[in-house]
């Protein structure tokens, strides 16, 4: 499986317009977008707009099919997902091995991962028409996870699988990393003044600069926080005299 463009959502005989706008925001933050609809209650709706929030333009380009064979065609793979395990003779998998399954796919694969109705489910005949069932393994005495959730989970798990990386941009600023030679500069700093502020005795050092430098090689310094170090060092030598 080379893209996650080949894995439609498929969400069959949605009764809330509300669930199918918060499935596409569930898809779009997991870098998903291909949502198909069939027979959905009512839509296209605003409730469904107001809960995708700023994923309208994956329910702008949803496709609404009349019956489930329309919104297959072309799939080799078909996945359906059910809270209840009923005893088919159909293998049942957890949605961690349902993606593995998908990766191991040809890359031009095309995968439906299909959705039931917030009362029913899936009706027999629909999960006859699926090679393997997913359940997420929830509480077994309250395992109906509300259809957006249960979109969610599956797009997290297909996104840790192609895609796990973390933007650097959500996660704070830039941090510029630093060499060895900084951080000698450092402890050579860190010692000079600590003599200076007649905190190190250099007569008799003992274990001081090694504990420091076991602290601050722990730390994973970037360049603006040795730059902070620098700066207290150079202001603690400052005061010494006042
Ligand atoms: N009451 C229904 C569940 C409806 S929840 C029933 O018992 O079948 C709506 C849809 O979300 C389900 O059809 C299924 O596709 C998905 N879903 C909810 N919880 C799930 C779970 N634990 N595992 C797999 N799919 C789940």
């Amino acid at each position: 499986m080379k893209s996650l463009d080949n894995i439609r959502f498929v969400l069959v005989g949605t009764t809330h317009p509300g669930n199918i706008g918060a499935a596409a925001r569930a898809m779009k933050t997991m870098g998903l977008s291909n949502l198909h609809l069939v027979t959905p209650k009512i839509y296209p709706s605003a409730e469904a707009t107001a809960r995708a929030s700023g994923a309208d333009d994956v329910l702008a380009k949803a496709v609404v099919h009349e019956s489930l064979d329309d919104a297959l065609v072309g799939c080799q793979q078909v996945y359906g997902m059910s809270a209840r395990l009923r005893h088919l003779p159909v293998p049942v998998v957890d949605p961690r091995e349902a993606v593995t399954h998908i990766q191991q796919q040809g890359d031009d694969a095309e995968v439906a991962i299909i959705f039931g109705r917030e009362h029913s489910g899936l009706t027999n005949e629909e999960l006859d028409r699926c090679q393997h069932l997913v359940n997420i393994p929830a509480n077994a005495d309250y395992s109906s996870l509300n259809l957006a959730a249960a979109v969610q989970v599956i797009a997290y798990e297909l996104k840790m699988s192609f895609d796990p990386t973390i933007e650097a941009g959500r996660i704070g600023e830039k941090r510029e990393s630093i060499n060895a030679d900084d951080l000698e500069h450092l402890y050579k700093h860190f010692e000079d003044s600590l003599i200076t502020i007649g905190f190190l005795d250099p007569e008799q050092p003992k274990n001081l600069m090694r504990r420091l430098r076991r602290l601050f090689n722990r730390a994973e310094l970037d360049r603006n926080e040795l730059q902070i170090l620098h700066g207290i060092l150079r202001a603690a030598e400052k005061h010494r005299g006042e």
